[in-house]
């Protein structure tokens, strides 16, 4: 197991904030995060930080669960048995290729398989398409013991899960993909990839959409400078509901967050954070 010191975690996010993790810990494998969890009951643990927005405070202890299970086994028929550790694109890569596919609207997703699992990732709300729709069981340390639970003990929800914001780590994922030809996910990802380009606001890091429940009159408004920026942080004015940061800093983020909140509190209508806030001192 790699053992980092006085680590930046801007360095582990894409939205390129966060303050210093004083130990990180990287297992290798399996036993290695199972014995790390019982010894130190680590709080804050990192896949991909695609979905993660971090203050500037100090941890004595992150886990980063990139290279634990980078498992990615064909079962045949379109089954596979995929670790938390592998990268989205890898994954449907290496399905698509087996002539198998369905999670093609997943590949401009910069996150690892055990975050998408937990954030129960997909398309925008109309679309009623999400990961856990190819999820058969998942292999999860809960309260120091490996179990395998069934899709349905899973709560999922949009973009929402029992793992999310709990103690459960997702270890492993058995998924069934549908079987479609070589040409069509190509083309899906290609066609994906060709969308985000015009419609999401890469020009600056960022975490994807915030709120996974918002008003949309009220997220237009925020696009307005006058109520959508903060310093070096600032709502798109291409995507909406998507933040930007340009130098920024956490109060600020944090700041415009609450700001919407606070106009859906004063509208009365409801809002939801998609994204996971760490508080090293619980702001
Ligand atoms: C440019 C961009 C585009 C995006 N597009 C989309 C999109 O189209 N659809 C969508 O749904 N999301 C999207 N996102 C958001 C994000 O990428 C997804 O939610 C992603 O699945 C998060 O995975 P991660 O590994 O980065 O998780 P992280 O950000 O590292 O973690 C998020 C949360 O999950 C927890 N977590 C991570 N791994 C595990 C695990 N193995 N077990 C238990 N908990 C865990 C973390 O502790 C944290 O609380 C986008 C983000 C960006 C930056």
């Amino acid at each position: 197991m790699k053992i980092l010191e006085d680590v930046s975690l801007s360095n582990y996010t894409t939205f390129r904030l966060g303050g210093t993790a004083k130990k990180m810990f990287v297992p290798e494998n399996e036993a290695e995060l199972v014995s790390l969890s019982t010894e130190y009951s680590p709080r804050y643990y990192i896949g991909g930080g695609s979905n993660l927005l971090i203050d500037d405070g100090e941890y004595d202890v992150v886990v980063s669960l990139r290279a634990f299970n980078t498992k990615l086994q064909d079962d045949g028929d379109g089954c596979f048995t995929v670790g938390a550790s592998v990268r989205l694109q890898e994954l449907i890569k290496t399905v698509n290729s087996r002539g198998y596919g369905g999670i093609e609207y997943l590949f401009s997703v910069p996150g690892l398989v055990g975050g998408a699992v937990a954030m129960n990732a997909g398309r925008g709300r109309s679309y009623h398409q999400c990961i856990s729709d190819y999820i058969q069981e998942v292999k999860v340390l809960r309260n120091q013991e490996v179990i395998w639970i069934k899709k349905d003990e899973c709560g999922f929800r949009y973009r929402d899960s029992v793992f999310k914001n709990s103690n459960d780590l997702v270890l492993e994922i058995k998924m069934k993909f549908d079987s479609i030809p070589v040409e069509e996910t190509e083309k899906a990802r290609k066609e994906r990839i060709a969308l985000c380009k015009r419609v999401q606001d890469n020009s600056k890091p960022n975490f994807g959409s915030v709120f996974s429940e918002s008003n949309n009159s009220i997220m237009n408004l925020m696009r307005k400078p006058v109520f959508g920026k903060k310093g070096g942080v600032m709502y798109s004015p291409k995507t909406k509901n998507w933040l930007l940061n340009d130098n920024g800093s956490f109060d600020e983020a944090l700041g415009l967050i609450k700001r919407a909140e606070l106009f859906h509190k004063i509208a009365h209508k409801p809002c939801k954070r998609e994204i996971v806030v760490w508080s090293a001192d619980k702001r």
